[in-house]
């Protein structure tokens, strides 16, 4: 298997300033995909099922969970270390920019891409099975859903140039909770075919929010800070242990692709379960990507806004 499409990080390659095509042109994509979710949304029409479950995919149950789990980290944590770490402090400004700015591109993304694809191709969208009780689409739609973000995140372990907007989320050394919100926000964009099941079933159930945000929460919970491998659960589940494993410094980073089920990993066969009781060191080995660790004192904004504006440079 070949290695991660890293990028060489030199001082000559981070002041070069030469655009990355490959960026802008996801950037333009996101750009248009907003306007037609903004127009879309001034409707209030048939996306707006759409725009609440994007809504409770990242709204504010999720994120009053994620501050629970912080506290639990801070019991029993798996690797110990300050309240106020500098790898927390620059996750809660991402966490932060996640619930300003994020959120309502995520929104605005998703309402554009849902109404685009159902009209270009209204085939997506199943007939009415009345035959068939609804939860069957919503079970059907929670796993199609689990394998497409396990197939985009490959394709963002593959794909150089998705790889760079994702680096930024491995480049965590002091893995927590909060790491679920560390990500470049154009990333969203690889993720939107993710809308494309809950479209699916439209005719036949729509997705309850609580369950939506349920498999949120199960998504967000594995990047904490706990030594949780969820017992047997853990074949089926990804725990935090299992998601480690694909935050290792060292090693290979396109196994334990998995969201919330283990099975696209396990049929792959990208499955590494986690074994031993040593905590292993996250981050990106010779950081590729800027980060708060490096420096006697840290540059937040600074790093906040270089790890933002990195990929749009070669
Ligand atoms: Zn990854
Ligand atoms: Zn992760």
């Amino acid at each position: 298997m070949a290695a991660e499409p890293g990028f060489v990080d030199s001082p000559a390659r981070r002041g070069a300033g030469r655009l990355c095509l490959p960026t802008v042109a996801v950037a333009g994509i996101a750009a248009w995909l907003s306007w037609l979710g903004w127009e879309a949304l001034a409707q209030y029409g048939p996306v707006h099922s759409i725009w609440a479950g994007q809504f409770e995919l990242a709204g504010p149950a999720v994120t009053g969970f994620v501050l629970v789990v912080f506290l639990i980290e801070q019991v029993w944590p798996a690797q110990r270390r300050p309240l106020l770490a500098r790898g927390h402090l620059l996750d809660m400004v991402y966490m932060l920019a996640h619930a300003l700015l994020v959120v309502p591109l995520i929104v605005l993304l998703g309402a554009g891409f849902s109404g685009g694809l159902a009209r270009a191709a209204p085939w997506l969208v199943l007939p009415r099975f009345s035959a068939v009780p609804g939860w069957c689409f919503v079970v059907a739609a929670v796993l199609a859903i689990d394998a497409l973000d396990w197939l985009v995140h490959l394709g963002n372990h593959r794909i150089t140039s998705l790889w760079r907007l994702h680096a930024v989320h491995h480049s965590q050394e002091e893995l927590s909770i909060l790491t679920t919100f560390r990500a470049h926000p154009l990333v969203q964009v690889s993720f939107l075919v993710t809308a494309v099941p809950i479209l699916a079933i439209g005719h036949n159930a729509v997705t309850p929010a609580a369950v939506l945000t349920a498999y949120a929460c199960l998504g967000a919970l594995p990047h904490a800070n706990v030594r949780w491998t969820y017992g047997k659960a853990g074949l089926v589940l990804i725990s935090p242990a299992y998601h480690r494993v694909h935050h290792s410094a060292t090693g290979r980073l396109d196994i334990n692709l998995g969201t919330v089920f283990t099975f696209w990993d396990v049929l792959s066969r990208r499955a590494v379960f986690p074994a031993g009781k040593a905590v292993i060191p996250t981050g990106l080995s010779g950081r590729p990507v800027p980060v708060e660790q490096s420096g006697d004192r840290p540059r937040f904004a600074r790093t906040f806004l270089t790890q933002w504006a990195e990929p749009f440079t070669h």
